[in-house]
């Protein structure tokens, strides 16, 4: 039997519209789209929010048709189907192929854009769960690797090994720093971006406070653990939650242990990251959520530049320093200290 759940991470608190009479009267045009394999909606505001709309709405369906795994006329389906022979990419998917690769070797083990042939295996393309034999499971570890991600210059790359690319893991966030670069040039510098649990929030609303953004339960997925207030950040979450199938009990999520090849057998329900860049915080949340709780708090003590919610097995929610000081609601947590 498959259960088959795809959750939108985030609930906006969607404030009232106020068309003022101000001399900076502010247009809001928000969208509802399917893309990238999630629900997304765009909400902007100023004089030029419907054409800046169209724009980003455009760009996200570009974005999806140039980098998805499973669509066989995107640039990445062509570097996977090609049999380690050299490929001519734009430039825009070299130089996210070269960012994802330098993620993949800042969180070795961890995040690693190699992972198509085990997202496949498992059933996670067609929605329909595969449990893989050892044999299977071996014969895609075998291919996984960034390492194996020739990028030769000119804009040329080719694949060793047998690997091939999927880069769910990066691509909403890359998705949504691209749309915050496209909204400059229509003026906008108030927007909320919510790329299926990917937000980021820029400016303020209509009344001059902040947006609002609220991280999902990931237990009880219509309610909200707490909100949060923001401007110019990003919120992303990853959890065991999003997409998942259950079979004779056991939960098969879909963010998979690079190490093992089978769903990361993390303590946490949920990871989100609190950050400027989308891209980074996408990123950082896959490799958090796989690195389980001791290892990701001790990474967060490590850097200074992130904040996140992780939410335990347990139900436990721990916020760290600088997240507690953006909740805009009542929530019981242990705070951390750096
Ligand atoms: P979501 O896409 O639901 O927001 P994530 O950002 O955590 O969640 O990305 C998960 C997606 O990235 C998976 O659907 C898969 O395509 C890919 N992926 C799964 N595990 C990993 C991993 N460990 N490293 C990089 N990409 C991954
Ligand atoms: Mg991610």
């Amino acid at each position: 039997m498959k259960f088959w759940k795809r959750g939108l991470s985030v609930v906006l608190s969607v404030a009232l519209l106020f068309f003022t009479s101000c001399a900076h009267k502010a247009l809001r045009s928000s969208r509802t789209i399917f893309a990238m394999d999630t629900v997304m909606t765009v909400t902007l505001l100023g004089s030029q929010s419907e054409q800046a709309l169209e724009a980003a709405v455009s760009r996200i369906f570009e974005l999806d048709a140039l980098l998805s795994a499973t669509n066989e006329s995107s640039e990445i389906a062509k570097l996977n189907a090609a049999g380690g022979a050299d490929i001519q990419l734009s430039s825009e998917v070299y130089e996210l192929l070269e960012s994802a690769v330098a993620y993949s070797a800042r969180f070795a083990g961890f995040f690693d854009c190699t992972l198509a042939p085990l997202v496949s295996l498992w059933g996670f393309y067609t929605d329909e769960l595969y449990i893989p034999t050892q044999e299977e499971l071996q014969a895609a570890l075998n291919t996984v690797g960034y390492q194996n991600i020739r990028l030769k210059g000119a804009n040329i790359a080719a694949l060793e090994n047998g690997a091939q690319i999927d880069l769910g893991g990066i691509a909403k966030g890359y998705a949504a720093e691209q749309i915050r670069d496209l909204l400059s040039s229509y003026e906008i510098d108030s927007a909320i971006l919510d790329l299926g649990g990917n937000v980021l929030a820029l400016g303020e609303r209509e009344d001059g406070t902040s947006w609002r953004v609220a991280v999902r339960d990931p237990v009880q997925t219509n309610d909200s653990i707490c909100v949060f207030k923001g401007s110019d950040i990003s919120f992303v979450t990853s959890g065991s939650y999003q997409r998942f199938f259950e079979e004779n009990g056991v939960h098969y999520h879909h963010i998979m242990d690079p190490k093992t090849g089978i769903p990361a057998e993390s303590d946490m329900l949920s990871v989100t990251i609190i950050t400027e860049n989308s891209e980074y915080a996408d990123v950082l949340s896959t490799a958090l959520f796989v690195m389980g709780y001791e290892e990701a708090v001790q990474f967060w003590r490590a850097s200074n530049d992130f904040e996140a919610v992780f939410v335990l097995e347990t139900g436990e929610v721990i916020l760290t320093e600088g997240a507690s000081s953006l909740l805009d609601s009542q929530i019981e947590a242990l705070v951390l200290y750096r």
